[in-house]
């Protein structure tokens, strides 16, 4: 039983069947790619994990627990933190400022900024927010306008604010579409180190092949809505049908 059991999703836009019996299973203290071309379901399949979207049909459980019928941030609150396909960050603000809003989210449950009861709590945070930062190698830009950075640092500061929630499943949508190689490097790199330092589990969707091989232990394929085929990176490789269906050959 995996932390993550997807069983027979399903979710139409109108007449359009953009997830059919889905069935996905992740291991805990994985990484599991989820790899398929364009308009196969994958943005959708990740929406209905967070809660933003409600499929049709069947069940999603995540550590024993069904995330059906739960809001998005309850489900955040269960341990499930999302990187999204664009940076989801605060322009206006610099990235401390940033790195506080999840923790203020996870204090009083709401994203009041008001929740500081004492100045020694603000403190506290404060060292919580520079360590993260630290650890992503942020925190010479901690006083940084947000909007003026790379893509690739953006992505850095969105990962750190969902890791600093402490998540047991982290789901990435494509964390390095648009990113120069240094960057898509910068963030194999960042992944990697947090899969062997935590205890945490990982679900990526992800176009570029070398980073799905650099990272993930199983690989889900997704054609037109359904899993085509669930293996490892090696067999994956050489799946005539994975060839054929995403790999164009
Ligand atoms: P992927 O992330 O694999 O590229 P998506 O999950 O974004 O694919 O989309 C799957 C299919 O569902 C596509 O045909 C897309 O146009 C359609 N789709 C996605 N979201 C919506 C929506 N909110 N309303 C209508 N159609 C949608
Ligand atoms: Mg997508």
């Amino acid at each position: 039983m995996g932390i993550l059991e997807v069983k027979d999703v399903g979710k139409r836009f109108g007449g359009l069947k953009a997830l059919s019996d889905v069935n996905l299973s992740v291991a805990e203290n994985t990484c599991h790619a989820i790899i398929g071309p364009n308009g196969a379901g994958k943005s959708t399949l990740l929406n209905c994990l967070v809660g933003k979207l409600i499929p049709d049909t069947g069940s999603v459980m995540f550590d024993g627990q069904s995330v059906l019928g739960r809001s998005p941030h309850e489900i955040n609150q269960m341990g499930i933190s999302r990187v999204f396909q664009t940076p989801e960050i605060f322009g206006d603000l610099t990235v401390m400022e940033n790195m506080m809003i999840p923790l203020f989210a996870r204090r009083d449950g709401s994203y009041r900024l008001h929740a500081i009861e004492s100045v020694a709590s603000e403190k506290d945070l404060t060292q919580q927010a520079e360590q993260m930062l630290d650890e992503v190698n942020m925190l010479d830009k901690r006083h940084m306008h947000s909007a003026s950075m790379s893509r690739g640092d953006k992505r850095r500061l969105e990962m750190a604010m969902c890791l600093i929630q402490r998540p047991k499943l982290l789901l990435l949508d494509e964390p390095t579409a648009g990113m120069a190689r240094a960057d898509t490097n910068n963030t194999i790199d960042l992944l990697k180190q947090i899969k062997e330092e935590r205890d945490i589990t990982i679900a990526i969707i992800e176009h570029d092949m070398h980073v799905v091989f650099s990272l993930a232990d199983r690989i889900t394929v997704l054609a037109q809505g359904t899993p085509l085929v669930e293996d490892t990176p090696e067999n994956i490789k050489g799946h005539p049908k994975v060839k054929e269906a995403y790999l164009g050959e």
